[in-house]
């Protein structure tokens, strides 16, 4: 439909295949070829770039790491139906979640959060609480750490499956930066049959932010990107 309205060839990919595709590109991933990408925000997306092409899998439906379950008691549901996917765990909305559900139960601790939200901690978002564990609250903080932690045990499974080059993390969560992306690092090796090659693993914040997937899609008409699709 999309051809035939204007009168241009026309393609379709999964946004995180296309994101991680971009990064390995023109992106954080540039010179490597094996690379695994992950962008946290309100769900987890995955891309398994491998020798520079999109790994699709028979279907056309790999990649998508976000559902692949730390926890199978865990008593957050997902939305894809399962139990314990990290992205019911490690994504905004479930940090935002985490941090609801601690200050409904312990409602005497203090937190910045409570005045950031007035209150109502239905206003409560991923950025408040970067912001409040940056003003040294310990609520917030815990939340991030506890995030680090299951993106970080997640992780290290996948890097036991694929053993990428490198991996790239994008996507509003993890511009929180330093704090997150050092708990990953120090939870993954505990998680990993290759500590060695893990910890070696680089981890880099992705380059090409909000218009990523823009640049990926696009970049599937660039005879690099025309490589990436053909198997
Ligand atoms: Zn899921």
């Amino acid at each position: 439909m999309i051809e035939k309205h204007f009168g241009l060839p026309a393609k379709v990919e999964n946004d995180a295949n296309a994101a991680g595709l971009a990064e390995a590109l023109f992106g954080a991933a540039v010179g490597y070829r094996h690379v695994f990408y992950v962008t946290v925000s309100t769900g987890i997306g995955t891309g398994i770039i491998i020798d520079r092409k999109i790994y699709h899998g028979k279907n056309g439906v790999a990649g998508e790491g976000g559902h692949v379950s730390i926890d199978y008691k865990s008593p957050y549901r997902c939305g894809c139906g399962s139990l314990g996917c990290v992205e019911a765990l490690a994504a905004g909305p479930a940090m935002v979640r985490r941090a609801r559900v601690r200050l409904e139960q312990e409602h005497t601790t203090p937190s910045l959060l409570r005045e950031f939200t007035f209150g109502n901690l239905s206003r409560l978002t991923p950025k408040m609480i970067q912001a409040a564990a940056r003003a040294g609250d310990t609520v917030a903080k815990t939340i991030i750490d506890d995030t680090g932690f299951f993106l970080g045990v997640w992780l290290a499974g996948m890097i036991t499956l694929l053993d990428p080059e490198v991996i790239v993390i994008g996507g509003g969560v993890a511009q929180i930066g330093k704090p997150l992306f050092d708990k990953i690092r120090e939870t993954i090796p505990r998680y990993t049959i290759n500590r060695r090659f893990a910890a070696n693993t680089p981890l880099l914040p992705a380059k090409l932010k909000k218009n990523v997937g823009v640049f990926g899609a696009a970049s599937l008409f660039l005879p690099s990107g025309e490589k990436a699709e053909s198997d």
